[in-house]
Parts: structure tokens; sequence; C-alpha cells
């Protein structure tokens, strides 16, 4: 499955969030091919149209889907001793698919900042150079490599050119995911080169209650990361929360003026961010959201659910959700013509709901 790396300076409060997530992390008898791992946490994408399908359908229960968040320890140690990040971080780093990136903009005096003030800006730059720099090692590893390689035919010019393209952005000390569009990389051979800052990034602003309610600042926040998106929680909040029970956490959440939990803002925006999407299939048994990359065809999607069905993948029934809620049940659907018969070249829209036929 798609990870995402959690990372951030000392004492922002990346513990406290990925405790959070992992008391959030669902339970694993619905996945009995997860294995929990203790520095990850698998935890539920929000999609209210699952508990209004399991009404339709009568559903005995109802399965969403998942995001994967990883604890990235070690970059305290790299940073604080100013060697640049440790091996097994950069290999940590490496694996994740996006970057989620905890800043601190709580002001808390008891709690010890490393720079000395609270200054998300600096902040998120440190992190920065620190990945343009471990970038700048791997080029200049890989780019007489590359030569080599170019002058021996076993490499096409082209890659050899992207990655001294990459170069030169990183040396202006920009990201490639910032920079590289506008050199004119090849995204697919810069990914080739397993670049830290070539991964999607997001923004967790870790506030205080002001800072929930301070739009003014979150605005020059959000500004300061564009593109990127980013998201304001109070990790200490959210440790409380999930201790609660459902009805309960809804109460306190609704007191403190927030319309969703920031975990799960930061389920959606991560899901969204690793260029996910889903479908949905539902019946007495379950109503369940499955996940599959943006783009994917329905024998791809079919494939999800089983490998056989993506072999003896012969048509998918779709209705979209919102289509099937207008008209009130499949039944009704496939008696105006609504439900779809699509072929193995469909492109699956997300929401859509599904039925697949295949041989055996
Ligand atoms: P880490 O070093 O980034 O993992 O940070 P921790 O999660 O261990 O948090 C460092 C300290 O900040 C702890 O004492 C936390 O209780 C405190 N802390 C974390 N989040 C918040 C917050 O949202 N508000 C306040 N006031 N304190 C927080």
């Amino acid at each position: 499955a798609l990870t995402i790396g959690i990372v951030g300076l000392p004492n922002v409060g990346k513990s406290t969030l990925f405790n959070a997530l992992t008391r959030a992390t669902v339970v694993a008898e619905n996945y009995p091919f997860a294995t929990i791992e203790p520095n990850v946490g698998v935890v539920p994408l929000p999609d209210s149209r699952l508990g209004t399908l399991a009404e339709m359908f009568s559903s005995q229960k109802i399965i969403p889907a998942t995001v994967s968040f990883v604890d990235i320890a070690g970059i305290v140690k790299g940073a604080s001793e100013g060697e640049g990040l440790g091996n097994q971080f950069l290999a940590n780093i490496r694996e994740a698919d996006a970057i989620c990136q905890v800043t601190r903009a709580f002001a808390d005096p008891d709690v010890v900042h490393v720079n000395g003030a609270v200054n998300p800006k600096d902040d998120i730059e440190t992190i920065a150079t620190e990945l343009v720099l471990a970038d700048i090692q791997t080029l200049e590893k890989a780019i007489p490599r590359l030569e080599k390689e170019v002058r021996g035919k076993k490499t096409e010019p082209e890659v050899l050119r992207t990655a001294q393209g990459a170069m030169a952005v990183l040396e202006e000390g920009t990201p490639l995911s910032a920079g590289a569009a506008a050199a004119g990389l090849d995204p697919e051979i810069l990914a080739s080169f397993q670049l830290m800052t070539t991964k999607p990034f997001i923004y967790v602003f870790n506030v205080d209650d002001d800072g929930l309610a301070d739009e003014a600042r979150q605005a020059e926040l959000r500004e300061l990361v564009a593109p990127a998106e980013a998201i304001f929680l109070d990790a200490k909040f959210e440790s409380e929360l999930v201790e609660l029970e459902p009805d309960e956490a809804a109460e306190m959440l609704a007191e403190s003026g927030q319309a969703e939990s920031g975990l799960d803002q930061l389920a959606t925006v991560g899901f969204r961010t690793l260029g996910l999407q889903t479908f949905l299939t539902a019946g007495p048994k379950e109503s369940r959201a499955w996940t599959i990359r943006q783009g994917w065809t329905a024998p791809q999607a079919a494939g999800v659910i089983h490998t056989d069905f993506e072999k003896g993948f012969i048509k998918a029934e779709v209705v979209s959700f919102d289509e099937l809620v207008e008209l009130g049940s499949v039944q009704e659907a496939r008696a105006k013509g609504r439900m779809r018969m699509e072929g193995k070249d469909y492109v699956m829209a997300d929401g859509d709901v599904v039925e697949f036929r295949f041989n055996v």
C-alpha cells in the first residue's frame, strides 16, 4: 500500500499526532492482509457515502478505504548535529510515497523549541534544505555513472540531461516538486532517480485553540506552502478526541467549532495527495470503499477485489453514487436504464458504485 511519511523537527508534536493516528487505526479483522507495524498508522478514510449505501442495501457492516502513515524517526539526530540526515532516515523517507511535515505553530512556553523560537517558515526551510542536500548527494553519485552509460550507449542521453537539469534546480535551493515542471524535466525519468524532493508534500500546522480560529494566520501559512496543501490541527486535542466514544467525540468536536477532526482532514488530503480514489460496492453483507489509482480501468479495479476478477473480467455494471441516491435503488436504476454496462477500457470515476461480471 502507498504510505505517507511523517517528518518534522523535534518537539513539534509529531509523536502526539502519530499516537493519535495509531489510536485511530482501523480494526485489523477487516484487513486480514495488512500487517500492522508499530511505526505505521492505518486510518479510515472518512466517507459519508458508505453510511447511505449501508442503509439502502441493509448492509451488515461498513468497510472504509484506509490511508497509511509511517512515523519516520531520525531527522532529529542528523539535523541537530549538522551532519545532514542519517542513513536510516533517508532510507525510510525514500520508501514513503508522500511526505507530511508537521510544523509547530502553537506557542506554549513550557515546550522548548529546538531553534529557540516558534517560526514555521524557518522550520519548513530547515527540512526543505536537508532534503535538497540529500538529493544533490544522490545526483552527484548518479551523474558520473549515467555519463559512462550514455557513452557506452546503455542509457538514453535524455536521462542524463534530466539528471543534470534536476541538479541545476536543486543547486538553486529549490525542491524539485516546486521547480521540475518549470525546468521542463520529464516526470517519469525524474521518478526513476528516487529523489526526496520529487515527492508530494502535505504540511500539518500544529496549532492551539487560538490558531484554529485565526483565519488570517492560516491564510498566511497556506500561502507559504502553496501549491502543497496545509492542514491546521491541535495534536493534543486530536489525541484526546480519539480516546472518546464516537458520540462523545462528535460532541467535543462540535464544541470546539470544527466541522471535521484534524485526523479526518489529514486522511482525506493524504489520500488525494497520493493520487488515489475509491470505488464502492454494496450488498447485504457489506458496503465497502476500494482503493485504486486515479486513471485505473474497470479490469484493474476488479483486480483489487480479487485477481480472478481481473483475469476473467467481462464487464462492469456501474452507476454513480449521486445518481443511485437520486433514483433510490439499484432496481430503479436498472429499470430506468441508468446502470451502465462498461467494458475493459472504461476508466473508473470516483464514487462509482460497481458490480463486476466475470468468468472464473
Ligand atoms: P515530537 O518531538 O515532534 O514528537 O513532539 P511531541 O509530540 O513529543 O510533543 C512535544 C511536546 O509538545 C510535548 O510535551 C507535547 O505534549 C507538546 N505538544 C504537542 N502538541 C501540542 C499542541 O498542539 N499544543 C501544545 N500546547 N502542546 C503540544
